[in-house]
């Protein structure tokens, strides 16, 4: 990976602003198990808003965040009707959910805003309730599916977020499949780098990865445009162009986040409960400003060099460049957990056979999605073509 070497904070981009501690579930591998009640106060919430539009640059994406940030529709709207009357061409919002909450009343704020949201779904019922559980211990995946259909109704490209962990290993290729057929078209899939894996954990995973390449072998095979992140991510660094420094993340730079206290921190990792354990991170609060001094630091050391990374052919291919992922799991921005890097040398040659596999077959829409820098456009217009017809 290219290393930048003359360092300055750029514009703010996006800003994750986490409205409240709360959260209607117990995920077990929540960063920010909700323990505090806090929610922002409107006072905060709009100087947030003066803060932000403070910052260089045309615009601004906000992301709602939490906890679960659909327990505060009416916050929500508020800060969005505030943004828009005092600064109206500055930011756009979009929101992260767990879905339990999803209804007509959010769906209709978001037609309203042009918002969009990503959702937190594990996968089937077996993967979403072994990890993803309401306070009383009980699985999520019954109240998150009912409200699928209207999820794909107002959006079709909707963005589901997966995260495995050793237990859910076995449970992959069932989970993403069921995604797809259940009406999903993009689907990013993460591990738990702080769980406890082992060697056959990431074995049974190799199999899964596998079984996965022949299903997405054969969906583009029949023309069907599904993207899914551990396979796209690394054909994309093959085909397009390897990764540059801030391309996986840009934490206390271009990407920042704000807690509900209106402290500022590098990301949405660095939050957890904002308590003093945590406020050792922060970079500044929406009151005062940046403190310029940490928030450069924490820049240059995510731009700095990943260990041990230095003579590994996959380096700018591999997705060791999120400094929020590294810093959790060993304390280090630049310090790569030991599944990372075993969990990418394993998956590389799968993705590559892949690849090569449908090179070779001259497959029309793997060319297009991976050598033709319109395709994101172009699809765009032909999924909107289809769909009228249909009508
Ligand atoms: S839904 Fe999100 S914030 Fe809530 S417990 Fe799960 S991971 Fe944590
Ligand atoms: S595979 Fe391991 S050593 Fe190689 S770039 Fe990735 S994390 Fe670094």
């Amino acid at each position: 990976m290219k290393i930048m070497k003359d360092i300055k904070p750029r514009p703010i981009t996006h800003a994750a602003l986490s409205i409240t501690h709360r959260c209607n579930l117990r995920c077990k591998y929540c960063y920010s198990v909700p323990k505090a009640d806090r929610d922002m106060d409107i006072p905060t919430a709009y100087k947030t808003i003066d803060f932000l539009n403070g910052s260089e640059g045309d615009r601004i994406t906000i992301t709602f965040f939490g906890g679960e940030p659909l327990l505060l529709m009416d916050l929500m709207e508020n800060i969005i009707d505030y943004a828009w009357s005092k600064y109206p061409s500055k930011f756009a919002f979009r929101a992260s959910t767990n879905g339990v909450l999803i209804n007509q009343c959010f769906l209709e704020l978001c037609r309203k805003y042009n918002m969009s949201f990503v959702l937190s779904l594990d996968g089937n019922s077996e993967m979403q309730n072994a990890n993803r559980i309401t306070p009383t211990g009980k699985g999520s995946f019954a109240l998150v599916e009912k409200n699928i259909d209207a999820i794909l109704g107002f959006n079709p490209y909707t963005i589901v977020v997966s995260v495995i962990t050793p237990e859910t290993a076995t449970l992959v290729y069932d989970s993403v499949t069921w995604l797809f057929d259940r009406g999903f078209k993009y689907v990013v899939q993460t591990l738990d780098h702080n769980a406890d894996w082992n060697k056959n954990d990431l074995v049974t995973l190799a199999k899964q990865y596998k079984q996965l390449s022949r299903f997405y072998f054969n969906a583009l095979e029949e023309g069907k445009k599904i993207y899914y992140s551990p396979f796209d991510e690394r054909i994309k660094t093959r085909t397009i162009k390897p990764l540059q420094c801030g391309d996986l993340c840009d934490l206390a730079n271009t990407q920042i986040a704000v807690a509900p206290s209106g402290r500022l921190y590098p990301c949405v990792q660095f939050i957890g409960n904002d308590t003093s354990e945590h406020q050792k991170f922060s970079i500044g609060d929406v009151f005062t400003g940046f403190n310029q001094e940490k928030r450069l630091n924490y820049v240059k050391e995510n731009y700095g060099p990943k260990k041990p990374c230095d003579d590994c052919e996959l380096n700018g291919r591999c997705m060791n460049g999120c400094g929020c992922v590294n810093w959790r799991a060993t304390g280090k921005l630049n310090l790569v957990p030991v599944v990372l890097c075993e969990h990418e040398r394993m998956l590389m040659p799968i993705v590559d056979k892949l690849a090569n596999k449908l090179w070779k077959k001259n497959n029309e829409l793997f060319k297009r999605k991976f050598y033709s820098p319109f395709f994101a456009l172009s699809s765009y217009i032909e999924d909107c073509a289809i769909k009228s017809k249909g009508r």
